[in-house]
């Protein structure tokens, strides 16, 4: 059964402690942005989280002219740093923008579900906030609610909190 981090935008306090134990787990120092999940806050107090959906039809894996990207057992997107150029392809066929080329990075950054066991899923309930729930993933409707840029997200934040959403 695939495995999904559900996210709630209302409960995250923007304390980043989610990016440290990322990098921390895949790149053994606190390099957030080399984090797999990144929380941005483009409009003040209303934060979005934003990392991988793992779409149904996985534009990105497909999308890859290297063969660098496949997916693995809990429905997550592997990447393959020898293969991988840092061509960009897999960027623009994200509909959420969420690969990311980072500087020192040999291969482009997606989410891996930590192999099943999300780090940031831990350190955001031992924190308190349980922003961060790991749960079976939902079905692609439900899903594709996440697929939006962080900067749509943000300004479907603003709506609702205006109340005109
Ligand atoms: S950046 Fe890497 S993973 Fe993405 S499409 Fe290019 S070669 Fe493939
Ligand atoms: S959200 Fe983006 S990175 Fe994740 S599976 Fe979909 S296309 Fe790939
Ligand atoms: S599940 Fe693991 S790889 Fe994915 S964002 Fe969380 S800590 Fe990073």
């Amino acid at each position: 059964m695939p495995i999904w981090i559900l996210r709630d935008f209302s409960k995250c306090s923007s304390c980043k402690l989610c990016e440290i134990a990322c990098s921390l787990k895949h790149e053994g120092v606190v390099w957030p942005e080399a984090s797999r999940i990144r929380i941005y806050e483009l409009i003040p107090g209303l934060p979005v989280i934003s990392t991988c959906v793992q779409c149904d039809d996985y534009p990105c894996v497909s999308s890859c002219p290297f063969q660098a990207l496949s997916t693995g057992e809990h429905g997550q997107v592997l990447v393959d740093e020898n293969k991988c150029t840092l061509c960009g392809t897999c960027v623009y066929a994200c509909p959420g923008k969420i690969p990311r080329i980072v500087r020192g990075k040999l291969g482009v950054i997606i989410c891996d579900l930590c192999n099943g066991e999300p780090e940031c899923v831990k350190i955001c309930g031992e924190m308190g906030y349980h922003a961060l729930q790991l749960v079976n993933k939902p079905d692609g409707e439900i899903v594709k609610n996440y697929l939006v840029s962080p900067e749509d997200a943000s300004l479907k934040l603003l709506a609702k909190a205006i109340g005109e959403e």
